[in-house]
């Protein structure tokens, strides 16, 4: 069981972390090196030995190992990332790096994403030095660097270069999942992640004679990808169930008394009502739109016009993706990717699934787990390159009109004290089990 003294540090972590700038732009412009020597001096003061490890100058990442007492059993990754998203101070209600608590309440950028989860399980590792207690598993915690931008400097650095460092690990367990979800009608849903979708952001390139505004061109390119993106944007994308999805949706239609008809999912959704939310954008590909770049003169027509592609398939739904594209934007119009990423699945009838979803259940005995296919992506995907299957799992007790999903990214980013104490002792029960 976390001690007070855990419950009383996952909230000085948190806000310590926050109060230490890590702020992502993307292109390099980050520093993660302070927030990093926080993390590894815990880890020191309990007994570890934290390796830091840098790509590029400042842009540092942690790595320690616990050794687990059963040496037959796979290690697992805890890993969590440092950085964070740029928050406008003149928006927030509190200052975005005060890292304040108020009315128990911790603000501030990353007290959600995932600066929470980080003070998490360096409070419950030190809470087990204390204690002297350790883990059936070897544990590889990692905090890391560039995750809200290519992940170059972060984990995809630390798969390609420092494969070693993640030995023998089979899974891991990250942001986003074991959170309260209100469905409005008095259930709470606790998803836990076992998926992601794959990142596909595209490059369109529209060819075509160039000439004057005034004659006639049946070969524009502005008019051919035109017609190329609205082709993409108004696709209805046939549905595809994972197994994550369609356990998702067999569990939600269980918890909601609805017959099950998966040859009718769009129905199942409808009937679902707000819990829909947890599964619709992942039970279809996804390409929207976004960006649109041509010409530079009304009366002249160019000959070459650009747009870019925000597109998103599921875990086994990229050859799919990739040829409905082909078909969506014709002989025309060129499509690359921009970046791509992997999609993702794991197990939900794993044995550390089902530990996840206990150790939930231990703590929120009201609440109903339900795994879940994130619609983004995370540091997981870097790590699958070493064979690692990841889990979102940041357990956090949230009450009713809390807005979790609204927290990631936006303004005033906040964390209850309770749903922190809640997570030390869902995270210690897990680790603990495993
Ligand atoms: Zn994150």
């Amino acid at each position: 069981m976390a001690d007070q003294q855990a419950l009383d540090e996952v909230v000085e972590f948190t806000s310590d972390l926050i109060r230490i700038d890590t702020t992502n732009r993307s292109g390099g412009d980050c520093q993660e090196r302070p927030a990093a020597e926080y993390a590894a001096a815990r880890l020191a003061g309990a007994g570890l030995e934290p390796t830091l490890l840098e790509r590029t100058k400042g842009r540092t990442n942690v790595v320690a190992r616990i050794e687990g007492t059963d040496p037959s059993a796979d290690p697992l990754l805890v890993h969590g990332h440092l950085d964070v998203v740029p928050a406008e101070a003149r928006d927030w209600s509190v200052h975005p790096f005060s890292g304040e608590v108020r009315d128990g309440v911790v603000w501030g950028r990353g007290a959600v994403d995932m600066k929470n989860m980080d003070a998490m399980i360096l409070a419950v590792v030190r809470a087990w030095a204390r204690e002297g207690f350790r883990p059936r598993r070897d544990l590889v915690i990692a905090f890391t660097a560039d995750e809200e931008a290519s992940a170059e400097d972060g984990s995809g650095f630390l798969a390609d270069e420092h494969p070693g460092l993640f030995e023998g690990c089979t899974e891991g367990v990250s942001e986003s999942g074991a959170f309260t979800f209100h469905d409005g009608g008095g259930r709470q849903i606790y998803p836990i992640a076992a998926g992601e979708r794959g990142t596909g952001w595209l490059k369109l390139t529209a060819r075509g004679r160039a000439g004057h505004g005034s004659k006639v061109n049946k070969e524009n390119a502005v008019t051919r990808l035109a017609a190329a993106i609205t082709r993409i944007g108004e696709h209805e994308w046939p549905l595809r169930l994972t197994p994550t999805v369609r356990a998702a949706l067999t569990e939600l239609a269980a918890l909601y008394g609805i017959e099950t008809d998966l040859r009718d999912v769009d129905a199942l959704l409808e009937k679902l009502g707000p819990a829909a939310k947890l599964v619709e954008a992942t039970v279809r590909n996804s390409a929207n739109p976004t960006m649109l770049d041509a010409g530079y003169k009304i009366n002249v027509i160019p000959g070459e016009a650009v747009a870019h592609v925000d597109g998103r398939y599921l875990p086994g739904g990229e050859d799919e993706f990739r040829t409905t594209l082909d078909r969506l934007t014709g002989p025309d119009v060129e499509w690359e990717f921009h970046h791509r990423e992997v999609a993702l699945q794991a197990p939900v009838d794993s044995p550390t699934y089902a530990k996840m979803r206990a150790a939930v259940e231990e703590f929120a005995p009201e609440g109903h787990v339900v795994p879940y296919c994130m619609s983004g992506g995370t540091d997981a995907k870097q790590f699958s390159r070493l064979g690692i299957t990841g889990y979102g799992f940041t357990p956090l007790r949230l009450p009713e009109g809390y807005d979790y999903q609204a927290m990631f990214h936006g303004v005033d980013e906040r964390v209850p004290v309770e749903a922190l104490h809640f997570g030390v002792r869902v995270l210690d029960r897990f680790l603990r089990t495993v």
